[in-house]
């Protein structure tokens, strides 16, 4: 049993096109890169969790030989606009021998995304399933229950996911994803101690406007501290839209100021914005042994790959 993790980086991914600010021109150098994120849970069964722009990529750089279903979270391209990918599943089977890939989503995802890939159901591709949040269902030995997120008014069939599995060794593991969400209207009681906790984090400091409805580090240590996740967090969907100090580029649109940045102390200048995966992990340990917290939070790079 193994999560892959297929892409961590935001909506136009990392480095982004066109961008020269301190964040990607790092990364470029150093040959890092975020896909946009998505996650595979491979046992008998293989689960995908969103299938963006980048899911050709993704799947035939892992080996993906066969996907068991899809877990979509919500309703932007960057989290299902590379469904199409599936045909190849179809097209390179024996005839006869394929049945469509359950693809599972809310009502109010579904009404968006079915207006694009129409075509995917009719040609029996994918077999649209809709799931109501609170209510667990079952792929193969994988047990998953949907939770409401707040992500905006355009994604208001956001969801988070629980996924529930025996690890190799045998024991119960919960695996809990959530994908972008800028809070949760509830936390029940199936998400509280996880296992493992999959958490977004679009910008270190949270910014003074936060219109796009994303997670950042900041408050996702509020969430980790109330869902307690008992071995280890991911950090996923990372962007560049945190302001690095005298950087030019923070002229641009996307660069947002913080509103109160973390810092070691009150009197102390905040913590400089990391730029790349090495120095993400090095702040993240830094921050969280200056606020005491007993958490282990890993950021996730691209086709990171964890045994369970
Ligand atoms: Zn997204
Ligand atoms: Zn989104």
């Amino acid at each position: 049993m193994e999560l892959i993790f297929l892409g961590t980086g935001g909506a136009w991914g990392l480095p982004e096109i066109n961008c020269d600010c301190r964040i990607c021109t790092e990364m470029k150098k150093r040959g890092q890169k975020r896909d946009r994120t998505s996650l595979l849970l491979t046992g008998e069964t293989t689960l995908l969790v969103d299938c963006g722009p980048d899911a050709r990529s993704q799947l035939l750089r892992n080996g993906v030989e066969r996907i068991d279903g899809v877990l979509i979270t919500h309703e932007h391209t960057d989290h299902y606009i590379g469904l199409d990918e599936l045909f190849a599943y179809k097209r390179n089977r024996h005839r006869g021998a394929f049945t469509p890939i359950p693809v599972y989503l809310t009502q109010a995802s579904h009404q968006v995304i079915r207006k694009r890939f129409d075509y995917l159901e009719h040609m029996e591709v994918i077999s649209a399933v809709e799931v109501e949040p609170g209510r667990w269902f079952t792929r193969g030995e994988f047990e998953v229950f949907p939770f409401k997120t707040y992500h905006g008014e355009f994604a208001s069939g956001s969801v988070g996911y629980v996924i529930r599995l025996i690890s190799g060794s045998g024991e119960r593991v919960r695996v809990a994803y959530t994908s972008d969400f800028s809070s949760l209207p509830e936390i029940p009681p199936a998400l509280l101690e996880p296992d493992y906790l999959i958490i977004q984090s679009f910008w270190l400091n949270e910014p003074v406007h936060n219109r796009p409805h994303h997670m950042s580090f900041q408050r996702a240590m509020e969430y980790i501290q109330r869902l307690r996740p008992k071995r280890e967090t991911f950090l996923v969907h990372m962007g560049d839209a945190d302001m690095v100090a005298n950087d030019p580029a923070n002229q641009v649109l996307k660069k947002y100021p913080p509103k109160d940045p973390l810092r070691p102390g009150s009197d102390k200048a905040p913590y400089p914005i990391p730029l790349d995966q090495n120095s993400w992990q090095h702040t993240v340990d830094q921050i969280l042994g200056d606020y005491n917290l007993p958490y282990k939070v890993t950021v996730a790079q691209d086709d990171l790959r964890i045994a369970l």
